[in-house]
C-alpha cells in the first residue's frame, strides 16, 4: 500500500459503500419476504428480484473494491473488466448524493471528493496525449462581467487586459499548444468536444458542472480543476492558473516551448 486514501477522497468512497450496503439491505428484505411467501407466482418473481439485486450488489461491490485498490496502490484501472466494474460502482452516485442529503452533508463536498478521485485515477493511468489533442474547457463566468468581448465563439478575441484570468490562460495554452474554449454550459461543452474530438480534456468549473461533465464524457480522460468564487457562484470566478497548467502538463506528451 503506497498511500492512504486522503480524507477528501474518502467522503465519496464511504457514500458509495453506504449505497452498496443499501442494495444488500434491500436484497435481505426481499429474501425475508420470499421465505414468508406462500404462492408460487410471487415466489418466482421474488427469486428473479433476488438474482437481479444480488448481481447489482456483487458488481457494485467489486467496482468499489477496484476503486479502493487503485487509489491505495496508485495503479490505473486496468482492462475492460476494471472499467466496467468501476462504471457499475459509479452508477450508484445518485444514491451516494441521496445519502449525503440524508446525512446533511454538503453536496459540493461529495462532488469535490468524486473530482479528486477521478483526477487521481487519471494521474494513475499515466495517460499522455499530444498537446493538440488536449481541450481546455473554461466556464464563461471566468470572464470579467464588465468585459464586452464576445469570447464564446473565439476566445483569442480576449485583449489580455489583466482584469480576469482569461488572458493569462490564453497565453499559457498557446505556449503549451493545447486547444482552449470558453463555454456557456454542458451542451456547448459537449458540442465543442464533438467538433474537436480531443483525446483528453482539462475542465475548469464548479463542483456541480465538473461532476456531471466528467461522468458525461467517460471514458475520455478528463481532469477537473475547481474554480474560485470570491464574488459568489457564476460571477467573476477565478482559477489558480498554475494549478491549471500542472493539470495540463500532466497529460500532454511534450509541452511545446514549455
Ligand atoms: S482579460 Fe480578456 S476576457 Fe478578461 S476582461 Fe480582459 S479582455 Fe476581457
Amino acid at each position: 500500500m503506497k498511500e492512504k486514501i486522503k480524507a477528501k477522497k474518502r467522503i465519496f468512497i464511504y457514500l458509495l459503500l453506504a449505497s452498496v450496503l443499501l442494495i444488500a439491505a434491500v436484497g435481505a428484505l426481499v429474501v425475508y419476504m420470499t421465505v414468508r411467501s406462500n404462492t408460487t407466482a410471487v415466489l418466482l418473481i421474488q427469486i428473479v428480484e433476488i438474482a437481479l439485486i444480488g448481481a447489482a450488489f456483487i458488481l457494485a461491490l467489486a467496482g468499489l473494491l477496484v476503486l479502493i485498490f487503485c487509489l491505495l496502490t496508485q495503479r490505473p484501472v486496468k482492462g475492460k473488466l476494471g472499467d466496467f466494474l468501476t462504471k457499475m460502482a459509479l452508477r450508484l452516485y445518485p444514491v451516494a448524493i441521496w445519502f449525503s442529503k440524508l446525512f446533511r452533508m454538503s453536496t459540493d463536498s461529495v462532488r469535490a471528493s468524486f473530482i479528486e478521485i477521478n483526477n487521481q485515477l487519471v494521474k494513475n493511468s499515466h495517460v499522455t496525449v499530444p498537446a493538440e489533442k488536449v481541450l481546455v474547457l473554461l466556464p464563461h463566468c471566468l470572464q470579467q462581467s464588465r468585459c464586452e468581448r464576445k469570447l464564446t465563439d473565439n476566445i483569442t478575441l480576449c485583449a489580455d487586459c489583466g482584469l480576469c484570468n482569461i488572458g493569462e490562460i490564453n497565453r499559457m495554452c498557446r505556449r503549451l499548444g493545447v486547444h482552449v474554449a470558453l463555454c456557456t454550459g454542458g451542451t456547448v461543452a459537449r458540442k465543442i468536444a464533438m467538433e474537436l474530438r480531443p483525446q483528453a480534456v482539462v475542465a475548469v468549473a464548479c463542483e456541480r458542472d465538473l461532476f456531471s461533465g466528467i461522468l458525461d464524457i467517460r471514458p475520455l480522460p478528463a481532469v477537473g480543476v475547481l474554480n474560485l468564487r470570491p464574488e459568489g457562484p457564476c460571477h467573476n470566478t477565478k482559477v489558480d492558473v498554475s494549478a491549471l497548467e500542472s493539470a495540463i502538463c500532466q497529460i500532454i506528451k511534450q509541452p511545446v516551448n514549455a
